[in-house]
């Protein structure tokens, strides 16, 4: 560590008052008493979209009511909200489209990744990845008569083969924090053919992901964590062009046909990714996180990772500093480029220790079996809201103040 770095609250300040992104707080309504770092779970409320949702009900859908789909432009809402988000992901407008949640998009993008492969039937996954990505993948592979083959993260180039029709992997994993070479990885797999799936749930506003650039087949992403869509928020789905016209995925509602509108019988799917969709969109949704995304607007990405590393290096270095000796083992890697916008710690007491520090209103979060997960949401965490979670975890670890019965007792959602 370096003697000149900055260690007191004040000196932190500075560092918030230099901020090129500090005026990206102010777009979002927080609780003025708590510190969040969970908006890699559920993001904050951008502070414009309750006058864009009471427009919404009170205008679009009270007075408007069923031509508001023509009038108020509402059937196009989910390919405009994804060609906004497909600019933060480093794809073109019309290779990213909103619909479904994120489990969904995955069941849809994995069986049409299948049928591109027709000679190949296995799909590579990962150990150790968000658990509905595993299931899904399981459920696929039952369907289809594939086999689904999980191996841990440092094995996935050597399991890559001639025999792998697709390698679905997450860009930067919920627990530890840990991101991938999603172009390294990426160019290998289309080496051997195989075809690659990325999902983006907590890189999708969160840094710059560049889906093109890496040559990326597929990928999926969530609209309620970094990009702030609400809680459940409808989810996005990414097909490079190259693969559209082909692309047939399984659930054929009819949204995804050429002529909805018809209402013939024979399913025709549309020419474009709209073939992605099933139903009639989740419409308040879709408006609220189209809405959301204006808190995007202006904001350099390049900047967004800076300022999302800068964050994680300071918590990081505060724990050395602060938490040595206190049972706290540090999950994520200590290299930037191996690190996504979150820091994951151990510690044998994580449960009590977490409610210990939200009940001091400085909210975290838990997972199984004992990681105390941090996020940090660029845009609206400051580098002071930092200093102030190692300080209160130093304080409730050294007093063991987590060890009363009210922070011991399980909660329902964690
Ligand atoms: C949050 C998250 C999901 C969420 O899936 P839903 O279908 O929206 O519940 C899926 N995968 C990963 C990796 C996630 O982090």
């Amino acid at each position: 560590m370096s003697r000149s770095a900055p260690c007191t609250r004040e000196q932190i300040q500075q560092l918030d008052q230099s901020d090129p992104l500090a005026f990206c707080r102010q777009r979002f309504t927080l609780p003025q008493h708590k510190i969040y770092l969970d908006g890699n779970s559920l993001g904050a409320m951008p502070a414009h979209v309750p006058a864009r949702l009471e427009q919404v009900l009170k205008v679009e859908w009270a007075e408007g009511l069923i031509n508001s789909w023509n009038d108020a432009d509402w059937y196009p809402a989910p390919q405009r909200t994804g060609a906004r988000i497909a600019g933060l992901i480093g794809a073109q407008g019309h290779e990213v489209i909103v619909a479904d949640s994120t489990s969904i998009n995955l069941f849809k993008v994995l069986v049409a990744a299948l049928r591109m492969q027709p000679s190949r039937r296995v799909i590579l996954a990962e150990n150790g990845n968000f658990p509905t990505d595993v299931y899904i993948a399981q459920g696929v592979a039952e369907l289809t008569g594939c086999r689904l083959q999980c191996v841990d993260p440092e094995q996935i180039l050597d399991a890559l083969s001639d025999q792998v029709a697709i390698l679905s992997l997450t860009h930067v994993n919920y627990k530890t924090g840990r991101r991938y070479d999603m172009a390294a990885i990426t160019a290998r797999a289309h080496e051997l053919g195989v075809l690659v799936v990325w999902d983006l749930c907590h890189s999708a506003g969160a840094m710059p992901v560049e889906l093109n650039a890496a040559g990326a087949d597929f990928a999926v992403g969530c609209g309620y964590k970094y990009l702030n869509g609400g809680p459940g928020a409808p989810a996005f789905v990414f097909v490079a062009e190259r693969h559209i016209a082909q692309l047939r995925q399984p659930l054929t509602g009819w949204h995804g046909h050429a002529k909805p509108f018809d209402f013939s019988h024979d399913y025709q799917p549309h020419p474009s990714l709209d073939r992605m969709l099933v139903g009639t969109a989740p419409q308040l949704g879709v408006l609220a996180l189209e809405a959301a995304l204006e808190v995007f607007d202006g904001v350099d990405l390049q900047a967004l990772r800076r300022k999302s590393l800068a964050l994680s290096e300071l918590f990081i270095r505060l724990c050395d500093e602060q938490l040595a000796g206190l049972g706290v083992q540090l999950q994520t890697p200590r290299d930037a480029e191996q690190r996504g916008s979150q820091v994951s710690l151990s510690h044998p007491q994580a449960y009590p220790v977490m409610q210990a520090l939200i009940a001091r209103g400085i909210v975290g979060d838990f997972r199984a079996p004992d990681i105390l997960r941090f996020g940090f949401a660029p845009l609206y965490n400051r580098f002071e809201d930092i200093w102030s979670c190692v300080d209160a975890l130093r304080d409730i670890l050294v007093s063991e103040a987590w060890n009363q019965p009210q922070f011991l007792a399980r909660k329902a959602v964690t």
